[in-house]
């Protein structure tokens, strides 16, 4: 879609206005005029912290879709299992209420998969109701009737992941692990200071961890091996295909600051539901990389960015370090890289181990 930001107008901007209106987002005193002011922009970020997303005041394929799935309401359409799955906040909501009510619909991502379309069949077998897995006008009647929307819905109710966020009883040697060396091809990721552009330093961390893990016997599936473009949705879509455990996105850090400096990493969170396998993955790898590198360990946090939505397993995106820090041109690549996958790899071994 067309990129949309503050200044513009058009029938585009109405229609994100009328959206974010509806979701009770106030777009100023002129109301849903098509066009984008600071009143717009401003509520564009709201809504853009809310949902996770990176809070750019900027509508792009990832914030619209976001604004496009958070209207529907349940009822409004017939929800199944499909491919490219629906998804939306009826989903959300379906998966809320079947999970509170104990049938097991998975992860509370919005996304109807097939964990969801078993707790739909569940729910219309305890129920007396024909097992087809439609969410239609009986299964929507019979639901409200014991829960309102998810609610009663409490964070303790939530079902956590696996072992409450540990991967026990396995080890690396059985495991496949997707990587991903973030941007690369036409997109260089973050590319101003001195030290190679951000797509090579991924490229080369995640090579030499991919050398590393396979020779502990795990196996790994690359997004992309070489310089190359490799489409947002498309890095996901591989770890899916591949039946990956653990996906691992490697990017590095960037600042206006030169005095920016630490290792971060991101586990998929949204509205309530976060991922406590990822967030444990995700500190274990940040603890080491600031131990291996040198550098403060910050906060892990819970993102809504696509890599992470999309990806079926245990997922996290690392940032080892600022590529704009002060002291960058003292810097070895390829010593960089070294540190880092040792770094990284120390904290998928702690994740497996403990
Ligand atoms: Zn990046």
């Amino acid at each position: 879609m067309k990129i949309l930001k503050l200044g513009d107008r058009g029938k585009e901007v109405l229609d994100v206005q009328s959206r974010l209106c509806s979701l009770g987002y106030n777009v100023g005193t002129d109301g849903v005029d098509g066009y984008f002011g600071e009143d717009t922009r401003s509520a564009v970020l709201t809504f853009q912290q809310t949902s996770g997303l990176v809070a750019d005041g900027i509508v792009a394929d990832n914030t619209w879709c976001e604004l496009v799935e958070a209207g529907y309401k349940a009822g409004e359409r017939l929800l199944y299992l499909r491919i490219p799955p629906f998804r939306g906040a009826d989903v959300l909501s379906l998966q809320k209420s079947l999970n509170c009510l104990g049938f097991n619909a998975g992860p509370e991502d919005g996304i109807f998969g097939q964990l969801t379309e078993r707790a739909v069949l569940d729910f219309q077998k305890n129920s007396g109701l024909v097992m087809d897995g439609m969410v239609d006008e009986s299964v929507l009647k019979l639901m409200a009737k014991v829960t309102k929307d998810g609610e009663p819905h409490s964070a303790e109710a939530k079902i956590p992941d696996r072992n409450g966020g540990y991967a026990v009883g396995r080890s690396l040697a059985d495991t496949v692990i997707a990587i991903d060396p973030g941007h690369g091809g036409d997109d260089p990721g973050y590319s101003g200071g001195s030290l190679q552009s951000e797509k090579d330093l991924n490229l080369k961390t995640a090579l030499l961890l991919a050398k590393a893990l396979e020779s502990l016997g795990s196996t790994v599936v690359m997004t992309r091996t070489g310089d190359t473009t490799v489409p947002l949705y498309e890095r996901p879509a591989i770890a899916n295909a591949s039946g990956a455990d653990i996906f691992l996105s490697i990017h590095h850090n960037n600042n206006g600051s030169v005095r920016a400096q630490g290792a971060i990493g991101y586990y998929f969170c949204r509205q309530g539901y976060f991922s406590e396998a990822g967030s444990v993955l995700a500190q274990m790898i940040v603890d080491r990389l600031a131990g291996e590198l040198g550098v403060n360990a910050l906060p892990v946090l819970g993102r809504n960015y696509a890599v992470l939505r999309e990806t079926q397993m245990t997922a996290v995106m690392v940032e080892p370090m600022f590529v704009t820090g002060a002291d960058q041109d003292q810097i070895d690549p390829e010593k960089l890289a070294r540190l880092e996958s040792e770094a990284i790899l120390a904290g998928l071994r702690e994740y497996f181990t403990s």
